[in-house]
């Protein structure tokens, strides 16, 4: 959906630090929700957090993806 051009003209909401490379990077943001997991995978402790809306974040440069709450 998202057209990315390489001329530099990156939204700052795309930049973040990127701990596996350990850089600012361009980032693939991804909005999803916990309750996309099946129910057996979701943990008794987690089961606030299993709720939760999360941005999954891919570093465009090294690949690796994480997630971080959205507050
Ligand atoms: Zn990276």
């Amino acid at each position: 959906m998202a057209v990315r051009n390489s001329s530099g003209d990156v939204p700052d909401w795309r930049i973040r630090t990127c701990s596996d490379c350990g850089g600012e990077r361009e980032h693939e943001v991804t909005v999803r929700f916990r309750t996309d997991a099946t129910r057996e995978a979701i943990q008794p402790q987690n089961e606030v957090f299993a709720r939760q809306p999360y941005r999954l974040l891919e570093c465009l440069y090294c690949g690796a993806s994480r997630s971080e709450r959205v507050v």
